[in-house]
């Protein structure tokens, strides 16, 4: 048996506290030295990409967890983010065009 719905899309926010845009850059080194210490890949913890040799990983503070590695695509998304005012839901209303 099985009950089936949509449900409607949700947008997760993840607020950070400070952002490091240039941490690391991703090498052979830094993939050993997490392998010796049985330490898994360094990935983006917000879109999952994996870093190349030679890429740069930003690190994020973010409140109540341990800090994040992140992609330069979604720094440039969190700065972006900050320059633009916060969007507030609308319900389509009269007022709306
Ligand atoms: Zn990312």
């Amino acid at each position: 048996m099985r009950l089936t719905r949509e449900v409607p899309a949700h947008v997760e926010t993840l607020e950070l506290r400070w952002l490091s845009r240039d941490f690391l850059v991703m090498s052979p080194a830094v993939r050993r030295t997490r392998e010796k210490h049985k330490m898994a890949a360094i990935t983006c913890q917000w879109c999952g990409h994996a870093f190349a040799d030679g890429e740069m990983v930003a690190l994020a503070a973010i409140p109540m967890a341990i800090n994040a590695t992140l992609c330069q695509a979604c720094c440039a998304s969190a700065e972006a983010a900050d320059a633009a005012p916060l969007q507030q839901p609308t319900d389509g209303g009269p007022d709306e065009a």
